[in-house]
């Protein structure tokens, strides 16, 4: 729906879930802000442009704001559909975005190794058939600045749940789409409920894009797999956010302060889990990304220190 003027929101259902498409329109170009599964944009945003009579040849720029498949796999449909659209990327996610296997090791797959936590190969059968990749045309690094015709967007560097995530300010409106870049405290399902822990990574980086997101003061934030946030309800979801990364971050020590012996991450997770959020098993797991992080912070702080079992799983207790 035409959510501004100019300005539009299109739900493009991903299983029990949905996936937010922005489009937004100047006088001489439309800038797209992900791109959903492949079917997103070969079904969704495809008749939504027929419906609406928005032109795909119009499409100058399509933005990925981050390197997970549900805001990358219509990629290659871009191509296909869009033949004048540049494919944008904050620089640091283009190497995961151009391939899904690096995004499948290198992302979904990074606690194997050290935590025993893996993604099983029916999930990357199922991401092979849902999403396909293109190569970036542009990398963003921040503050670029975009000319669509008697409308600029701005493009924010906004880490935390990836390292190149970007946010689109629209000037026009002042609301900023924000993609994942903060996550609540949990995801949603399409019908409200909680779907899995905000999957936020980098913790410091994700705490910085909140408050900067926070000072600009939006009019409101568009996130991609939640309701519209307007005004008020835009800075009570960044300080839920924020306030969140705090819960965490004192659960994760008092579980350590209180373990009679060095404790895995998982083991962390699996006691906790239920202080951190509604989620069923195995949903709860995905509490890794975020969980693994505030470890990271409490290693750096010299709170914990870390050691590595006979089967090359760390451990974690208290520094002291
Ligand atoms: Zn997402």
């Amino acid at each position: 729906m035409e959510i501004r003027s100019g300005l539009h929101r299109i739900e493009c259902p991903i299983g029990e879930r949905y996936v937010a498409i922005y489009v937004v329109v100047g006088s001489k170009s439309i800038l797209i802000v992900d791109t959903g599964f492949d079917d997103s944009i070969r079904t969704t945003v495809a008749n939504y442009f027929k419906s609406n009579n928005l032109s795909l040849s119009k499409v100058g720029y399509v933005i990925n704001t981050h390197s997970d498949y549900d805001h990358t796999g219509g990629n290659r449909a871009v191509r296909e559909l869009m033949p004048n659209a540049l494919i944008c990327a904050g620089e640091r996610d283009r190497p995961m975005i151009e391939s899904l296997d690096r995004m499948f090791y290198d992302r979904y797959n990074e606690f194997e190794k050290e935590h025993g936590f893996a993604e099983s190969m029916a999930a990357k059968d199922f991401m092979m058939s849902v999403a396909f990749e293109s190569n970036i045309d542009i990398g963003f690094s921040g503050n670029e600045r975009i000319d669509l015709g008697d409308r600029y967007v701005e493009i924010l560097h906004t880490p935390g749940h990836s390292w190149g995530h970007v946010s689109v300010l629209d000037e026009k409106t002042n609301a900023v789409i924000i993609g994942d870049a903060v996550l609540g405290n949990s995801v949603l399902l399409a019908n409200g409920d909680p779907a899995f822990p905000p999957t936020y990574r980098f913790v410091e980086a994700y705490r910085s894009t909140i408050r900067l997101l926070k000072g600009y003061q939006p009019s409101e934030i568009l996130t991609s797999h939640y309701p519209r946030y307007v005004e008020q309800a835009a800075i009570d979801f960044l300080d839920l956010s924020l306030n969140y990364t705090d819960l965490i971050e004192k659960i994760c020590l008092e579980v350590i302060s209180t373990a009679k012996k060095p404790i895995g991450m998982m083991e962390l997770i699996e006691s906790a889990h239920e202080r951190m959020g509604p989620w069923p098993d195995p949903a709860y797991k995905y509490l890794a990304y975020p969980v693994l992080g505030h470890l990271e912070i409490l290693l750096g702080y010299k709170k914990i220190k870390a050691s590595k079992d006979e089967n090359g799983l760390i451990k974690y207790q208290l520094a002291v």
